[in-house]
């Protein structure tokens, strides 16, 4: 990892606009993302994590401008992606790709193996079939799958070498960043690592970045230099991944973190339950967002919104108690 910044967002926001229900006769605003600020360095992973609902995807969506942001900004390589003129954009989203959760929902059951791979060099026109089919063979061959696999289906494969057949397709572009969506969840335990090893491998060998989305900080741990915690629309704790998972300092963190199975039985971690759903983000409870859960809250709370604060180098906590040293 270097220090040359590639991903710079400040403030970023995702108000969705609804209907009307049965009991509200005025529209509604989904806050799903609510002023999200970190950067990602060349070569780095950064993991986002949370529960289901948090955001978490949609930041990934915003990010390559998939969807409309409302409100924030987004620099790649220290341009601005909202003023790019559709063409620059067509030429940094080369750059930018996405892995999905389900490998196969993402695969086009009528296509050969080799065509799904180079799809998107397809469209850019830049390559004739022939040359296209020899470098979808290089591509299987990095992602570990046979030159045999490229005139196969995607229904031949199973969900890990459909999701290996995903990865290949997200480097066909040769891209600098790669937002990974929950990239495993949908796999078996057991192909799990391997997926995760391979990235880790690639990401050495082509000098990636990762945007490593998911809601399982067990398979996180294994691969980001970095973890950004979310929770209900905002980051709530943004820290490396050695002191977050030895020093979290927000009370969420702390229970996601005690959730994890240790492997050590003489050392058990008593489990932080946290009671409750989480709440809408139609209407996000007032103060911190966490306080309907926090085993810890207490007046102020319920009233104000703590603030992202560094409280470490390099570590930051929105949290009424969080210290610093
Ligand atoms: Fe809990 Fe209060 Fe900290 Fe929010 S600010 S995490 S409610 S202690």
């Amino acid at each position: 990892m270097n220090s040359e910044i590639l991903l710079e967002v400040r403030n970023l926001r995702k108000h969705f606009r609804i209907g009307k229900s049965l009991l509200k006769s005025r529209r509604q605003t989904v806050q799903a993302v609510d002023d999200v600020s970190f950067d990602l360095a060349a070569g780095e992973t950064l993991g986002l994590v949370g529960e289901s609902g948090c955001g978490k995807s949609t930041v990934g969506r915003l990010l390559l401008q998939l969807i409309e942001p409302t409100g924030g900004s987004v620099k790649f390589d220290g341009r601005e992606m909202r003023a790019l003129t559709r063409e620059d954009l067509r030429a940094v989203r080369k750059q930018c790709q996405f892995i999905f959760q389900d490998p196969y929902g993402s695969l086009d059951p009528r296509m050969r193996i080799w065509d799904i791979v180079t799809e998107p060099i397809a469209i850019e026109g830049s390559m004739t079939r022939q040359q296209r089919r020899a470098r979808a063979v290089e591509l299987l061959d990095k992602v570990g799958l046979s030159a045999a696999a490229a005139d196969r289906y995607p229904h031949e494969f199973s969900g890990g070498q459909r999701q290996r057949i995903g990865i290949a397709r997200a480097l066909a572009l040769s891209p600098r960043l790669i937002v990974c969506d929950e990239p495993v969840s949908a796999l078996d335990v057991s192909i799990q690592a391997q997926v995760v090893n391979l990235l880790s491998d690639l990401k050495q060998e082509l000098g990636l970045s990762y945007l490593f989305i998911s809601h399982n900080l067990a398979i996180v741990r294994h691969i980001t230099d970095r973890i950004a915690v979310m929770y209900l629309g905002k980051i709530v704790e943004l820290a490396p991944k050695a002191e977050l998972y030895r020093r979290p300092q927000h009370p969420y963190t702390s229970a996601l973190l005690s959730a994890i199975p240790v492997p050590e039985p003489d050392r058990p971690i008593q489990p932080i339950e946290l009671h409750g759903d989480i709440p809408s983000p139609i209407n996000p409870p007032a103060g911190c967002r966490f306080h309907t859960r926090c085993p810890l809250a207490f007046d102020r709370c319920r009233s104000e919104e703590p603030a992202l604060q560094t409280r470490r180098p390099g570590h930051q906590v929105a949290c009424h108690l969080a210290g610093s040293d």
